[in-house]
């Protein structure tokens, strides 16, 4: 069995959404230093993503939005026009050096990631999970959409049964609209309620088809468990995937400022272990994740995971000197255990009624 394989890119490292966009800190670039510094990997396992062309990206994106992409990042100027029809220059998707190159990189990351897959090779595409965007304009941070591409990619190599189970706080708005009757696709999304883009409601629920789970605000790891032992679980093993792509967004984690979920690490790391158990083909990419900490050190603890590696109990110099020198422009009252240590303390609790609730309707829904 070959080992599993890291891509990133530099791209990360040099490109920022601008200093007041949530997507301005350091993500990608902290983990692949992380990962370095924790000595979880052999070279030959990282791999640089290759930039999608036009002509690929044209496949499910507008052929008039790849074009206004490329010359607003060009030009770094938009038109109204393009403001009303494509939703670029806005707070949430502003205008920014490497606008188009950049989520581009992401659509060749997820690719490469499918194709490893395929290949029988465990993939973490840490670019890609920009599971907003629309194919003709931009949408939630996310310019282009590069699971929409991976998912057929794996569907075109012969993995005929596509398992989404996306863990980001929220819903894949992007993915769901790209495949409203896909054959043999479930998608699965665990997200906040009433959080945008407000859907992904107990009414979306299809079976077979979309398993929507809307967690009320303060999720913590007991209910965010019982959730994934007596729904997910089941839903999945039912479906009986050939593949999973597993979008391991890092917002649903206590301290992310997006989102009011209240999960610890160790619950999105027990959800990733026991999807591994479901199926041999795995592709893991990144996603949301607006807290610099919460993200490199869920991450770091996924890349661990993805290679049956215990997660380092103790960091080492060089790791704790990466935490100590993320930045952030926010207002800071952060516990000591987000720079001393990759672990959360667990945020367990008793199950509310509603969360009981939620799994009966759901189960009920999905006859399981
Ligand atoms: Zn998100």
């Amino acid at each position: 069995m070959h080992k599993p394989v890291l891509i990133g890119s530099e791209i990360y490292r040099v490109s920022s959404f601008g200093g007041a966009h949530p997507l301005s800190i350091a993500r990608v670039s902290s983990v692949m230093d992380m990962v370095r510094a924790l000595d979880l990997s052999d070279t030959d396992q990282f791999q640089s993503a290759p930039r999608a062309k036009p002509a690929l990206l044209q496949q499910f994106h507008d052929v008039a939005y790849i074009k206004a992409l490329q010359r607003i990042e060009r030009d770094q100027y938009a038109t109204e026009q393009d403001q009303e029809k494509f939703n670029i220059g806005t707070l949430s998707n502003p205008i920014f050096p490497h606008m188009f190159k950049r989520p581009a990189t992401s659509v060749g990351c997820s690719l490469l990631g499918a194709d490893c897959v395929a290949a029988g090779v465990k993939a973490y595409a840490l670019g890609g999970g920009l599971h907003h965007g629309m194919a003709g304009f931009a949408n939630g941070f996310c310019f282009l959409n590069d699971l929409v591409f991976a998912i057929r990619r794996l569907q075109a190599l012969g993995l005929g049964r596509v398992a989404y189970v996306d863990l980001d706080a929220h819903h894949p708005d992007g993915v769901e609209a790209a495949f409203p009757d896909k054959e043999n696709l479930l998608i699965i999304s665990t997200h906040e309620e009433n959080r945008w883009p407000f859907l992904g409601s107990l009414k979306d629920n299809k079976p077979l088809k979309n398993l929507n789970i809307p967690l009320p605000a303060g999720c913590q790891d007991s209910e965010f468990n019982l959730v994934l032992d007596d729904l997910i679980l089941p839903v999945l093993t039912r479906f009986a995937p050939e593949v999973i792509v597993v979008q391991g967004g890092a917002d649903a984690l206590l301290y992310d400022p997006l989102s009011r979920l209240a999960l610890s690490n160790n619950a999105l790391w027990r959800a990733l272990r026991a999807l591994l158990e479901c199926s041999d083909r795995v592709l893991l990419t990144g996603g949301g994740g607006y807290n610099p900490w919460t993200v490199a050190r869920l991450w770091t603890g996924f890349w661990a995971i993805l290679n049956d590696h215990p997660i380092p109990k103790q960091l080492t110099p060089r790791a704790r000197g990466i935490l100590g020198s993320l930045s952030w422009n926010r207002k800071r009252n952060l516990p000591s255990y987000l720079f001393d240590t990759l672990y959360d303390p667990p945020t367990e609790g008793p199950i509310r009624p509603e969360i009981k609730d939620l799994i009966q309707r759901l189960k009920s829904l999905h006859a399981i």
